[in-house]
């Protein structure tokens, strides 16, 4: 079994190698100078965290990487023929955060995606920076996410364009503008929660506050660290010029806080499919009745062997007991092999997420197992 963790991984991982770009590991540890050279020291305030090695340089824990990502392209790029260029790592960020709260929603240490996209042009950075958001899009559906996708402030990142996806959630911090009607949204502006409601600019919705989690930020960054640090490549006419750059985060255990917030009813959680840490239970009604037991133990044996993510639950306890535990713990879908349905030559399949309940016969119950667990 993989944990939900992984599984979102993997699935950004094979997102993100789509659009072409390749994986690293960068440092954590950093040296301070490339802040210095940036100009982002100062600002990044209180947030970094910063110590002194045993000779005295100053070094800081990454909260974030574009220094570092560009003074490493500034060494290994230097024509035009090896660009465009994207690399993407899923690395432990740190920030000494003053009021951390929700678990993995702000914390000081969390796990992020980050992908920095190097070109000649800006024509490039629109092409890469299109791909990201595509991309991340369909990372955020295949996590069973409903989300929002709205203009930002680049802030401390800098740079001329910037969009943040939003994830709806009554525990989100983020408050945005959304409208009902057609779906627009914008980030909230000083004007603040007391404001009236605005109308939209595309139709005569009304524009209502919604409480959202920030999962990703995409970043049109230009040439502000590339300027700063160096990083610059020959032209095909023998020209220096500065690669022109895009980053584009998600948080990843952000994410399995989000996706629990949209998933989930008064039972416990729903997994989405891709991200069920188990795909299938299967729940045997009474483990004194050997029949049903063996039928239980063999199929668990057939769907291992088919490489399906499969718990057995034959503990001796009560049936009731053991419907309560695997809506508790959401599994996609759930496998009950009882004396009724048994009886009929059969088992019972029931989807977490609709309880839908399906009776299948016992030769046919692999197939159709393994149709609803396809992605
Ligand atoms: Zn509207």
């Amino acid at each position: 079994m993989k944990t939900k963790l992984k599984k979102i991984e993997a699935i950004i991982r094979q997102e993100m190698d789509s659009t072409g770009a390749q994986e690293l590991l960068l440092p954590a540890l950093q040296p301070l100078e490339l802040w210095h050279k940036s100009g982002r020291d100062d600002l990044m305030g209180e947030v970094m965290i910063r110590f002194n090695d045993r000779r005295g340089r100053q070094i800081c824990l990454g909260p974030t990487h574009e220094e570092v990502i560009t003074e490493l392209v500034r060494e290994s790029v230097s024509s035009y023929k090896q660009l465009p260029l994207i690399l993407y790592q899923i690395q432990t960020k740190f920030r000494d955060e003053l009021r951390p709260r929700f678990g993995v929603v702000r914390s000081c240490e969390f796990i992020m995606k980050d992908a920095y996209s190097f070109d000649r042009d800006q024509a490039g950075l629109d092409k890469n920076y299109q791909a990201m958001f595509e991309a991340y899009k369909r990372i955020l559906t295949r996590c069973g996410l409903r989300f929002l996708s709205i203009q930002a402030d680049p802030g401390v990142m800098g740079g001329s364009e910037s969009a943040e996806f939003m994830v709806p959630g009554e525990s989100g911090e983020d408050v945005v503008w959304y409208c009902k009607n057609c779906g627009f949204a914008k980030g909230l502006t000083e004007e603040g929660l007391s404001s009236k409601q605005i109308p939209c600019p595309s139709c005569k919705g009304k524009m209502e506050p919604l409480n959202t989690i920030e999962v990703g930020h995409v970043f049109k960054l230009g040439t502000k660290y590339s300027q700063a640090l160096g990083g610059r490549f020959l032209d095909e006419h023998g020209n220096l010029q500065p690669m022109v750059m895009g980053c584009y985060g998600i948080g990843v255990s952000r994410l399995v806080a989000a996706v629990i917030e949209q998933n989930n009813d008064k039972e416990g959680i729903i997994w989405p499919k891709e991200i069920s840490p188990y795909k299938a239970v299967i729940t045997v009604l009474d483990v004194t009745d050997k029949e049903n037991l063996d039928a239980a133990n063999s199929l668990y044996e057939s769907l291992k062997k088919e490489r399906v993510e499969v718990l057995l639950d034959d503990r001796d306890e009560r049936a009731g007991v053991k419907f309560k535990d695997a809506d508790l713990i959401g599994i996609y879908l759930q496998i009950i092999v009882g004396k009724a349905s048994g009886a009929k030559g059969g088992l019972e399949l029931r989807l977490r997420s609709s309880k839908e309940k399906i009776f299948v016969k016992k030769e046919e119950a692999l197939k159709k197992i393994k149709e609803l667990l396809v992605v």
